[in-house]
């Protein structure tokens, strides 16, 4: 007789939902990320997720300019901008799993259909949209082991889209047991500028939206520009049913890497901890108190202008705004930057004169492309240190090639296909894709940093790897006369088909990388290549 013996091992898994009320852009993503690394702190192994209620499959083919940067995982997956303020905060790598749109769970279901799994069945938003939404919320748990998972909700509570992650919130409440889950509601309170009262008729409306899906929160998180006192705590308390304690000042801050202290102080963690009948632990947070230090207190300026095709949407470049931040607390400078439309450039130059260095970020499509270009060959030419990222990488090649070596119509084939010096161009690979989403080289690859570079120098190692978003490439058949010229492929695949840093030695600093150096930057640990930057720009000014 056989006899089935199964060990069940007792592992933590908790989930804390972060939901929005009153308005959007309250920064939700600032307090999961917030949260989550008091909670690393503490010791407990932590992921973020964030939901996107939109039918797009991925970040990918969404307008940066209306929803921000799109930022891509070591794996491949083209995300919101907050998983990134996620893998700042927590120090860690997120993946793929990490993000959840409408369009991904309905893929995911239709696919299935099409499979015939549901045969029989009618398939509908409940069960079985619910049911893919539950299951894409325990995978970043079960892939990486973390015992707490915090999911962001985006969107406020109320929209349509929204509807059914609420009801797959709910019925996880229902299905764990009562301390599995904990619930925290983001709200505003607006003060009325003619008495300065805080009110806060407003969240109580949003709770009553959030109850009305069934869902009672456990924490009431309220944004505000002055502090909450007593009395407003217990109206929050009183009408929204939560307990008085579990009433948490969201106050504004100067930067929000202070939003963490500030909930600390507030003893959130520990509170959100007890519903989850996790013990207490002390967290620590010396190193991160010490960049906030470093940070609010720099000893010198130094501007740096970033000249992009619209750079009127900060969100559009946020990790680099981040990674210029890390590491100018590192360096004890405070980086002002100054943004410049391409268009400018194209009139005059004359934009670019007080800068003590320039970067030029990634970007798609023609517009403003020349006036990049133009960038490029300014700083060469007027030994200006030059950071070019991705697009910024190719506008130096194509810069290089136009001035240094003559190839006047030199271009990349993204903008001018018939180019006769495609010195940027589509790998056979690409050339025969059509679909948009997901085709791009995307991800982490990794590269071999040429010996005596600076490059190499800067790393400090020889073998890197780092983050793509882009589809096309520098053309290997014009690297010989570019090195002759005095521009180099400092950096290349290991296999050295494709060249991903070019640098120019005889310059002070002018280092072009066809990857993302800014999706890895991290506040106790600032990109290399930034810190070097910062620090050759700072050099130039003193
Ligand atoms: N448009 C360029 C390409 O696809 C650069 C992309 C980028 O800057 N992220 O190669």
């Amino acid at each position: 007789m056989r006899v089935d013996v199964r060990i069940r091992i007792a592992y933590v898994r908790k989930f804390i939902f972060i939901t929005g009320g009153v308005l959007s852009g309250l920064g939700k993503g600032v307090l999961a990320a917030s949260l989550g690394f008091l909670l690393k702190a503490r010791g407990y192994k932590v992921t973020l997720q964030k939901i996107d209620p939109y039918l797009n499959v991925d970040a990918g083919t969404m307008n940066p300019y209306e929803h921000g940067e799109v930022f891509v995982t070591a794996d491949g997956k083209e995300c919101d901008l907050d998983i990134g303020r996620y893998e700042r905060f927590l120090h860690q790598d997120l993946s793929a799993s990490n993000y959840i749109t409408t369009g991904q769970v309905y893929w995911n279901v239709i696919q299935r259909e099409r499979r015939g799994d549901y045969l029989g069945k009618t398939v509908q938003i409940i069960p079985h949209i619910t049911e893919e939404i539950k299951r894409l919320i325990r995978k970043p748990l079960e892939e990486s082991g973390a015992e707490i998972g915090i999911v962001e909700v985006g969107g406020t509570v109320g929209d349509i889209e929204g509807l059914p992650y609420l009801e797959a919130l709910r019925q996880m409440r229902d299905e764990l047991p009562r301390d599995d889950t904990c619930f925290v509601h983001l709200t505003y309170i607006p003060v009325l500028s003619t008495t300065g009262e805080l009110k806060t008729k407003p969240t109580q409306h949003s709770v009553k939206e959030l109850r009305t899906v069934g869902i009672q929160p456990d924490f009431i998180v309220a944004r505000t520009h002055s502090p909450l006192d007593q009395g407003i705590r217990r109206k929050i308390s009183l009408f929204c049913d939560v307990p008085l304690p579990h009433v948490i000042e969201g106050l504004d801050l100067p930067t929000i890497y202070e939003v963490p202290l500030a909930l600390e102080a507030e003893g959130f963690p520990d509170k959100v901890l007890a519903v989850l009948s996790l013990s207490p632990r002390k967290g620590d947070h010396g190193e991160w108190e010490g960049f906030v230090e470093r940070l609010k207190n720099p000893d010198s300026t130094v501007r740096i202008g970033i000249v992009g095709k619209y750079v009127e949407l900060h969100d559009a470049y946020i990790s680099i705004i981040e990674a210029f931040q890390h590491a100018g607390a590192a360096l004890g400078v405070r980086v002002e930057l100054s943004w410049i439309p391409s268009a400018q450039v194209e009139k005059t130059t004359d934009v670019l004169r007080d800068l003590a260095g320039i970067l030029v970020p990634g970007g798609f499509g023609e517009r403003g492309i020349e006036g990049k270009i133009i960038t490029a060959d300014y700083a060469r030419r007027e030994r200006v240190p030059y950071f070019g990222i991705c697009l910024g990488m190719q506008v130096a090649a194509i810069a290089f090639a136009r001035h240094a070596l003559g190839l006047r119509e030199a271009n990349s084939t993204e903008f001018q296909p018939e180019t006769p010096h495609p010195v940027i161009d589509l790998l056979p690979e690409q050339r025969h894709l059509r679909a948009k989403g997901g085709t791009m080289r995307l991800g982490a690859y990794p590269a071999v940093l040429k010996a005596n570079s600076r490059a190499r120098e800067i790393y400090g190692k020889a073998e890197i790897a780092e983050r793509h978003r882009h589809r096309y490439e520098f053309n290997l058949d014009y690297l010989g006369d570019f090195e002759r010229a005095g521009m180099i492929a400092s950096g290349l695949s290991p296999d050295g088909r494709l060249v991903e840093i070019v640098e120019i030695p005889d310059h002070p600093w002018y280092i072009g990388v066809q990857f993302h150096p800014e999706y890895t930057s991290r506040p106790l640990r600032p990109h290399p290549l930034f810190v070097d930057f910062v620090r050759a720009c700072a050099e130039r000014r003193s």
